[in-house]
């Protein structure tokens, strides 16, 4: 059967599918019924928006993507935590499955689960020393978070974690150390023990039956298979890098702008294919910073005229076996790529050398009113101008910006003809990395994980 639409159906808590088990969330929440019980599955996922939003990683981290294909075991009130590890260790590391060296495989558990955390070390075998409880009421001092919770609301449960240690030379720490963020220790899969539903006001309700659903990053676990450390050192990526150099013309294969462009040329193809089309708002809007990013790298790079739709042929050959709706829609998505090119063409240069100037002088911040106007007059996604920011190391004055917006607003309506607000949505704090938004350790979940 296909991998289910990156648009959700029927989810209005959903901005795109996020994960392999969004498509059994009622039969998990015990409204749907299904033939079976247990499941296998390889879902494509976009992750740029909303609950969980990697965006803003992708190009400086080894292991996140826009788009990614996930794989999952799931189990409907079926078997539980003991099974699911079991399961998963044998698949990682018994000879006839991926035999990876136990000693590079790290464990988290939830720090209430003494049961999880009981068949890992008890049952399983590993060592006290690679194993690692998360997700205490300490308060969130790092990132990670062993509650997995699909959105805001919905189902959720504890976690069990496996990270990958990709060796002493590249810098990084055990999960819950405060080198956490670096790519030395990657997680390459999720095994959630979904209990709950979490409900709008946040409380959680226990699920009509315990299930499992479990999360691996293909691409992540291909880097592990084929001996190389980041994704973008997979065969896919080195194929649609080297594919992305040869149209933007870029001199060094190494840039981080070429893997961005890899990397959304996945997100934008398979969300049009999908159905989703450059907008002003919603999705569509989401896909448009997307492929505007994109471009803005290639012109980063060197290539002024349009480049980006010419990736969908060779997307299509490398991924059109798996994912046929690429090759059925190749000629739609590469006329809505090349639209955007043409649209976001007449302003970019435009746009970028009023943003050159105002950052000229050694600045340190860029004032909201270019910021407003970059994105007012030039079409430039707010998020788009601090990724430009960034990258060299200045952040964008956000209040300054908001002020800027607020008063178009205002004038706007005084005016009967208010357009922008959705054009200029953006999401949170643009001008800043937050590569990890989510933290559900509230003391609430604890108090209800402590009464199960
Ligand atoms: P990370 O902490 O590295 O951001 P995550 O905890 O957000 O990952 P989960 O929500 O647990 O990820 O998703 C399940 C699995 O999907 C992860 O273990 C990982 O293998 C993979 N994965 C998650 N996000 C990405 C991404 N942006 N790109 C590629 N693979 C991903
Ligand atoms: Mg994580
Ligand atoms: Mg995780
Ligand atoms: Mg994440």
């Amino acid at each position: 059967m296909a991998s289910s639409s990156l648009i959700p159906a029927n989810d209005p808590t959903l901005l795109f599918t996020n994960a392999g088990m969004n498509q059994f969330k009622d039969v998990f929440l015990g409204f749907d019924k299904r033939p079976y019980t247990r499941a296998t599955t390889s879902q494509k996922v976009v992750r740029a928006g909303g609950k969980h939003n990697d965006l803003e990683n992708v190009g400086y981290t080894a292991r996140h993507h826009t788009f990614f294909e996930m794989l999952g075991n799931f189990s409907f009130g079926d078997y539980f935590k003991e099974d699911a590890i079991k399961f998963a260790w044998e698949f990682l590391t018994s000879k006839e499955w991926l035999a990876l060296p136990t000693e590079k495989l790290w464990v988290t558990v939830y720090a209430e689960d003494d049961e999880a955390y009981d068949i890992w070390h008890k049952q399983v075998g590993v060592p006290a020393e690679r194993m690692i409880r998360i997700g205490d009421n300490k308060g969130a001092k790092y990132a990670s978070d062993n509650f997995w919770t699909m959105g805001d609301t919905g189902p959720c449960g504890p976690c069990t974690e496996i990270f990958f240690d990709h060796g002493a030379d590249i810098w990084g720490g055990p999960p819950g150390s405060p080198e956490e963020d670096g790519d030395r220790y990657i997680e390459i899969w999720n095994n959630v023990f979904m209990q709950f539903n979490r409900d709008e006001s946040g409380v959680l309700h226990k699920l009509p039956k315990p299930s499992v659903d479990t999360g691996m990053g293909l691409e992540r676990i291909s880097a592990v298979m084929q001996h190389v450390h980041s994704n973008y050192e997979i065969d896919l990526f080195q194929a649609l890098i080297a594919e992305a150099q040869k149209v933007t013309g870029a001199e060094d294969i190494n840039s981080p702008s070429l893997k961005v462009i890899a990397d959304h040329i996945r997100s934008c193809a398979f969300l049009v294919a999908d159905g989703a089309l450059p907008a002003n708002d919603g999705r569509g809007y989401v896909l448009r910073r997307i492929i505007r990013r994109a471009i803005r790298h290639g012109y980063k790079l060197g290539q002024k005229g349009y480049f980006f739709h010419k990736l969908v042929a060779k997307l299509a050959e490398l991924m059109g076996d798996a994912y046929p709706e690429l090759r059925q829609r190749q000629s739609q998505i590469e006329d809505a790529l090349k639209q955007e090119e043409e649209v976001f063409g007449r302003t970019l240069e435009n746009g970028m050398t009023l943003l050159e100037s105002a950052l000229a002088g050694g600045k340190t911040v860029l004032d909201g009113a270019t910021a407003f106007k970059l994105a007012d007059t030039f079409g430039f996604p707010i998020d788009l101008t601090a990724d430009v920011c960034r990258e060299r190391n200045l952040t964008v004055d956000m209040e300054g910006f908001e002020k800027a917006l607020e008063a178009q607003r205002q004038q706007s309506k005084a005016a009967g003809q208010f357009k922008m607000a959705a054009g200029l949505a953006y999401e949170g704090d643009a001008s800043a990395f937050h590569g990890y938004t989510e933290n559900s350790r509230d003391a609430k979940v604890i108090a209800l994980y402590r009464g199960n």
